[in-house]
């Protein structure tokens, strides 16, 4: 009984990640074909710095309230692992967005530093992933492009990971 539900809520929780990160690469892509706020998506663009991990957090959470309720329709242990899954992949997106823009060098779990090489290359139509560069290479949008770090990621003292503007 408490295996089946741990075992709902971890594949719940995955699965928020997996749609998270799935909507942020459309809804980023839509932005640039157009679509969808495409003025503020610009803007971003030109002013090229983010608004600090908590701005950043309500950006990718507030949306996601209108799904992160889903998982109870199938049971609670579902219910508290998708919502988890959409807070926990709402923080990470934050952070990831807010790293990139200020210190690209950082992104361990990415080969390259997709979304900073998306705003540098002033890219239209490629690399839209922020969290993951997974959707990219599924649908092909992933760009390899050169990425000269400013400093070996080794050099970087281990608080480097927390000095983003947070508020
Ligand atoms: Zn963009
Ligand atoms: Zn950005």
């Amino acid at each position: 009984m408490i295996f089946w539900a741990c075992l709902e809520c971890l594949v719940a929780f995955l699965i928020a990640l997996f749609i998270g990160t799935l909507v942020e690469y459309l809804v980023h892509r839509a932005m640039h074909a157009g679509k969808f706020l495409h003025k503020k998506h610009a803007k971003h663009h030109q002013a090229n710095h983010a608004q600090g991990w908590l701005g950043e957090f309500k950006d990718y959470f507030l949306p996601g309230l209108v799904i992160i309720w889903v998982g109870f329709l199938y049971s609670i242990g579902a219910g508290i692992g998708f919502a988890v899954g959409c807070f926990v992949y709402a923080s990470l997106a934050a952070y990831s967005h807010q790293l990139q823009h200020e210190n690209p060098d950082l992104v361990f779990w990415l080969p390259r530093p997709v979304h900073h090489l998306h705003h540098h290359g002033k890219m239209w139509h490629h690399n839209f992933g922020i969290l993951v560069d997974f959707w990219d290479r599924v649908f092909g949008t992933y760009k390899k492009v050169d990425y000269e770090p400013k400093k070996k990621r080794g050099d970087y003292k281990l608080s480097s990971y927390f000095k983003i503007r947070w508020f």
